[in-house]
């Protein structure tokens, strides 16, 4: 017993060291968080307020700002890293050779894009589709969270290392932080392999799809 709570002290010490790490390298050096008193913004309301976006030097090289697409009132939202080639010629979230895996791992759950929402931690493409630097994952984040906010999704699915590790404000590696769910915003978050990742490494996929088993299943709860 007394070695079990001595493993659980260690693992909770563990992640607030890595929750940490990650605010530091945000930039991020105070523990307080900002209260928030105003009432979510419509996903319009939204993408009004980011309008032709110059926040970071993202904007010098994009095509469009791909803000995300799908059902507003969606239980379910797929959060990707950021736009590449393909999207910012679009203007649309995983048009391209992940995106069309991804729409198949959706249907693969029994539902279509049309009824899920997609969405990315950054709205421009980095150029060279290099990763997006954590000043601009600052900048970005804010209206993710009140697209959010304004769906009140039941589920969330963070897809690949960057997604999970900044909503989950963590350097965890995406290895240990899938395959389980994980309370934000009033959701469920689950973290899986980025299908770009599943392209490059298709022995993962069956881990993946362990994963939206757990996903299909909370889904139905509804
Ligand atoms: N990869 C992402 O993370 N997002 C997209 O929209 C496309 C590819």
């Amino acid at each position: 017993m007394k070695e079990d709570t001595h493993r659980a002290l260690g693992q909770i010490v563990a992640q607030l060291k890595a929750h940490l790490r990650y605010q530091k390298g945000l930039g991020i050096n105070t523990l307080l968080s900002q209260r928030k008193t105003s009432a979510p913004l419509t996903l319009e309301a939204t993408r009004s307020a980011i309008g032709d976006c110059t926040r970071c030097r993202l904007h010098e090289g994009r095509q469009s700002l791909v803000f995300g697409e799908g059902n507003p009132h969606a239980m379910l939202v797929f959060v990707g890293e950021a736009p590449g080639r393909e999207e910012d010629l679009q203007g649309r979230p995983f048009v391209g050779q992940a995106g069309a895996l991804l729409t198949r791992i959706i249907e693969a759950i029994d539902l279509t894009r049309e009824e899920v929402y997609i969405a990315n931690i950054v709205k421009c493409r980095p150029p060279q589709n290099r990763n997006p630097q954590p000043d601009e994952i600052r900048t970005c984040l804010p209206f993710l969270r009140k697209q959010l906010e304004a769906i009140r999704p039941t589920i969330i699915c963070a897809l690949g290392t960057f997604a999970a590790q900044t909503l989950l404000e963590t350097e965890e590696r995406i290895s240990l932080l899938r395959g389980k769910f994980y309370a934000y915003q009033g959701a469920q978050l689950m973290p899986t392999y980025h299908p770009a990742f599943l392209l490059r490494n298709p022995q993962f996929k069956r881990d993946v799809w362990a994963d939206m088993k757990m996903i299909r299943e909370e889904y139905k709860k509804g």
